[in-house]
């Protein structure tokens, strides 16, 4: 059934390049052309697509910065909301910051360091859209301490699958918050965040640590998370130049006024001395770190190859021996690639409390990554690394180990359900009385896609 699209605030374009450039994300592995991009001039109009959506049986997704890396924010055929338009800043209180949902991690933090304010969680890329990490969780350097970024919003409005604008917040709302916080965007599209601050340090004191192995890297990553020295503590492993593998701590000590003493900081530490890297940077510039690295794989074009990235958290008790048969698993310098890495960052699980986000039961969890970047777009090459990452996952699973959803492999219905264990039957509900017609957010293929149709009105 065709109908004109309702008078909006912004527009929505049906041409053939708009809904080409809306139709591919970071990943590059799947695409999927809209029928229509929706530039939202405001809020309301999120809400005037959606039902319009939902009358015409087209399925409505919310574009961020189109970074997911397995087309979960594509909609094949139906309605995508580029949501960057919506992504201004309000004024920076003391504690606080309303944004639009659209606005990019870099943008808030510009405006919030200007006023010596921090949102207390920052991903390692700051060109995330602010919806698109609160949907999922929102990993950073300081989760040990202060949670997964969906922690550390203090409400939303939500625009629901039947199109009605509701605020929710730990007081107000409190089912709606706790499935749109790391719920994948089933029940919801976000149109504004009020974001928690702290206080932002003027500097950092960083230092980058290398290892002989892996045993002696966890045995730091222990002791460091354990006494909180260090505000960022993060772990990687990757192909060494000259061949074998490298063994990296990262580690990031905030300060005010005069630089802290390295020699306490580094105390007991089992790294190499002689290879040891401190720099002192700037706060932005500190957290702006992955731009580095985006201009170099933009410079050599491995930006626009296809990046089948796994993310999964694992037990302390099993970290070792998952980490051992992964790396028995690979030939790291083609699975993940000349700039590629796995990361092995410890989070105190009891730093976490959005319900729907998934960690292993032990006290100490890492979130443990495959970065890939592969140097290649052969198609085959990324379908045998995607087919790796369910593999992969199929072992961690086995170990204890949770999926960060973000990672690029299909999972079935009866898989997610599965991943979100007890938890499922509480978000099929929000979903059934927040989306009953479930039009949301399909590219998690979380649901059965056939409801009934709202009358026509
Ligand atoms: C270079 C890079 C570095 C990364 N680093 C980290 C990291 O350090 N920590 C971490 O946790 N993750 C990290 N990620 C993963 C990233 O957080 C997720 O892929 C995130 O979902 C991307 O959000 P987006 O808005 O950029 O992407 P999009 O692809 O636009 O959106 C991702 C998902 O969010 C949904 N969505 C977007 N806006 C809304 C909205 N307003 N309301 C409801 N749903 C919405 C989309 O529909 C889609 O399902 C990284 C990704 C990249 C590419």
């Amino acid at each position: 059934m065709e109908r004109t699209p309702p008078p909006l605030d912004g527009e929505l374009r049906f041409d053939e390049l708009t809904c080409a450039e809306h139709s591919d994300d970071f990943g590059h592995i799947l695409r999927h052309v809209p029928e229509a991009v929706l530039l939202p001039g405001s809020a309301d109009d999120v809400a005037r697509a959606i039902r319009w959506a939902a009358q015409r049986g087209r399925k409505f997704a919310a574009q961020g910065a189109r970074h997911a890396t397995f087309g979960r924010s594509l909609v094949a055929g139906g309605i995508v909301a580029d949501m960057s338009t919506l992504g201004s800043i309000g004024v920076v209180e003391d504690d606080r910051v309303v944004v639009g949902a659209g606005a990019r991690w870099s943008d808030v933090l510009r405006a919030t360091v200007a006023q010596g304010k921090t949102p207390p969680v920052l991903t390692e890329y700051l060109d995330l859209s602010v919806a698109g990490t609160l949907i999922v969780g929102g990993v950073g350097g300081t989760t040990s301490a202060y949670g997964v970024q969906s922690d550390n919003v203090l409400a939303m409005d939500v625009v629901t699958g039947e199109g009605t604008t509701l605020s929710c917040s730990a007081t107000e709302n409190v089912e709606l918050f706790d499935m749109v916080r790391a719920g994948l965007g089933q029940v919801g599209v976000i149109v504004t965040a009020t974001l928690k601050l702290v206080a932002a340090p003027e500097s950092v004191r960083r230092f980058q640590l290398v290892y002989p192995d892996l045993a002696t890297l966890l045995r730091d990553e222990r002791l460091l998370s354990g006494d909180e020295r260090f505000d960022a503590v993060q772990g990687a492993i990757a192909a060494a130049p000259g061949g074998g593998i490298a063994y990296r701590l990262d580690v990031v000590k905030y300060f005010d006024g005069d630089p802290p003493d390295d020699t306490v900081l580094l105390a007991d530490l089992s790294d190499d001395p002689n290879q040891r890297q401190p720099t002192t940077l700037g706060y932005f510039d500190y957290a702006n770190r992955f731009a580095a690295l985006e201009t170099a794989l933009r410079a050599n074009g491995q930006w626009f190859f296809p990046h089948p990235w796994l993310m999964t958290f694992v037990g302390d008790s099993r970290i070792e021996s998952v980490v051992t048969a992964e790396l028995q698993s690979m030939n790291p310098a083609t699975d993940l690639g000349p700039f590629g890495q796995l990361t092995i960052s410890p989070i105190r699980r009891s730093a976490i409390s959005s319900p729907l986000l998934r960690i292993p039961s032990d006290d100490l969890c890492y979130a443990f990554n495959f970065v890939r970047m592969p140097a290649t777009s052969d198609a085959e090459e990324v379908q045998r690394l995607v087919a790796a990452n369910r593999t992969a996952y199929g072992r961690i699973k086995a170990a204890g180990g949770t999926l960060y959803p973000v990672s690029a492999f299909p999972l079935s219905q009866h898989e997610w359900r599965d991943h979100f264990g007890p938890a499922f039957d509480q978000l099929d509900a929000a979903k059934r009385q927040y989306d009953p017609y479930a039009i949301l957010n399909p590219g998690y293929d979380l649901f059965e896609q056939l409801r009934p149709q709202p009358a026509v009105g």
